[in-house]
């Protein structure tokens, strides 16, 4: 069967982690699938969903790494297009993904201790984020 729900987090900008395994893991209880996936997707084109261990020093060096790749810039096409000063956030978004997929064995979410889901902001600015968990199996 397929189970579905949205979360809704609230990001204070650019390079804010939050970490919504608890979230996830939620979803996957009340779905009741004791054997499958979940698939944990962010709605919006400048927002990561991924892993990581999630403490304070990933929590910097992430974004950090991400500014020295992609950093903060005037020069972008998507600049001369739309003026709105997160061409990075565009670009660290599309390298990381807007997705991630965990499996599923005896009704919980298999991850290692130090494996966290995480929601990364990329863009400049809060945003309100819809993130969508399809949990999938029997
Ligand atoms: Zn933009």
């Amino acid at each position: 069967m397929t189970f579905q729900e949205r979360i809704t987090i609230s990001t204070t900008g650019h390079g804010d982690m939050a970490d919504i395994t608890t979230q996830v893991a939620q979803v996957v209880r009340e779905s009741n699938i004791q054997t499958g996936i979940a698939h944990v997707f962010n709605v919006g084109s400048t927002g990561v969903i991924g892993m990581i261990e999630y403490e304070p020093g990933l929590q910097r060096d992430l974004p950090e790494i991400l500014d020295k790749l992609m950093p903060p810039s005037r020069q972008y096409g998507h600049e001369q297009a739309w003026h709105d000063g997160n061409g990075h956030s565009h670009l660290q978004a599309s390298i990381l993904g807007p997705d991630f997929t965990v499996p599923i064995g005896e009704g919980a979410l298999i991850l290692g201790t130090w494996q966290q889901i995480i929601h990364l902001e990329c863009d400049v600015r809060p945003r309100e984020r819809t993130i969508v968990v399809t949990v999938m199996g029997e």
